[in-house]
């Protein structure tokens, strides 16, 4: 008998990651409000795109993603040579840890911080430490308290997810000014697209040498499927990742969905307009069934009951009418439900199906 294989040290200890459920049993109509994806779907310029790269799939896809490239730059007024794409902006956050942390190295991020920070700090061998909020927002103050000597990134997504909460510009710029040297702060702008005239950090990772900003996709741009996001940092750090990122890890078709949705200024214009009219009509009604929650950033609201059992009955009853929502138990919130901002009609059945469930009673 040979031993069997062994993985790495802190593999084991990650736990498996539940994405949004999207499926009950014997219910056919679902509103899915789960993962925080697009209620317009993907850009129709991004579908064309798509199909016509399709044509060509039998071709290996650009390895420095060239064209994508230069419409991020393009847009958000960059230099090019300091983007980096990945599947996802999860393989951006998984690259950072594989080159920057190991064992003995600590990853800090906050409480409810999303749960990719940890995983991939594990996965690099790494140790991940959680920083307490204060009213399910990120406090400086606190991470920087939480900073040592080991400590080699720092993890903020701003909004955050999934709390909707939001850190405002002098708080990032204390946190980037009180890390020490040789520490990443990293800003995840995976709902930045959200907030009116944020540049989600992509200034300040402009001109420090210790921000980085990552950006995806799954989000406003409506890619989730095909798994795109991106990076931007200082020019040592991208050079860095291209070590390791893999030559092919984006496919042709998702570079070109990628660069017509990027392009398409119009799609992003009105589903900004669309997320935060519904996004507060959506919290309006919350408050007026007694259900408050914290003013959001992102394109979702996380609703407050009274407790678990409440929070729990609530989503088994949206879920019997065939409304999905996030019950985040596993980021420490198990009082909460997770709702994504859906468009008007979505809603509205949101909205309904608490009323009935409020007017059942518990
Ligand atoms: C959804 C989300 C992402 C996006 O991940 P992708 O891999 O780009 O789909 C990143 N960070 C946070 C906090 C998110 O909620």
């Amino acid at each position: 008998m040979t031993a069997a294989p062994k993985p790495q040290p802190g593999i084991m200890d990650i736990e498996l990651y539940v994405g949004g459920t999207s499926k009950v049993d014997g219910v056919d109509d679902i509103l899915k409000l789960s993962s925080n994806e697009n209620p317009h779907g993907a850009p129709e310029s991004a579908r064309a795109a798509a199909a016509h790269a399709a044509q060509a799939m039998h071709l290996y896809p650009s390895t420095d993603h060239a064209g994508l490239r230069a419409a991020i730059a393009e847009v958000h007024g960059l230099d090019p040579d300091r983007v980096i794409c990945g599947v996802g902006s999860d393989e951006i956050i998984h690259m950072l840890c594989q080159a920057y942390a190991g064992p003995g190295d600590e990853v800090l991020h906050t409480e409810y911080a999303f749960l990719m920070y940890a995983i991939s700090a594990r996965g690099a061998g790494a140790t991940p430490v959680q920083v307490a909020e204060t009213a399910r927002t990120v406090d400086v103050d606190k991470l920087l308290a939480g900073v040592t000597n080991a400590t080699r990134l720092v993890f903020i997504a701003n909004p955050a997810n999934p709390t909707g909460t939001f850190m405002g510009g002098q708080d990032v710029v204390r946190l980037a000014d009180g890390l020490p040297d040789g520490c990443l702060l990293v800003l995840d702008g995976a709902y930045a697209e959200y907030v009116p005239d944020f540049d989600g950090g992509l200034g300040l990772a402009t001109t420090r040498d210790n921000v980085f900003v990552t950006r995806t996709f799954s989000k406003m741009y409506g890619l989730g499927g095909l798994r795109i996001g991106w990076g931007y940092g200082p020019q040592a750090i991208i050079d860095v990742l291209n070590r390791i990122r893999g030559p092919f890890n984006l496919s042709n078709v998702a570079l070109a969905a990628a660069e017509a949705a990027m392009r398409d200024r119009d799609f992003a214009a009105h589903c900004l307009a669309d997320n935060t009219e519904q996004r507060a009509r959506l919290r309006a009604g919350l408050a007026d069934l007694g259900l408050p929650s914290d003013a959001s950033e992102a394109n979702f609201v996380l609703a407050r009951f009274a407790d678990e059992d409440e929070a729990r009955d609530a989503d088994t009853f949206l879920k019997s009418q065939g409304v999905i929502v996030r019950h985040p138990a596993n980021y420490g919130l198990p009082h909460c439900l997770r709702m994504t901002v859906g468009d008007g009609a979505g809603t509205t059945r949101l909205l309904d199906a608490l009323t009935a469930w409020r007017a059942r009673g518990t």
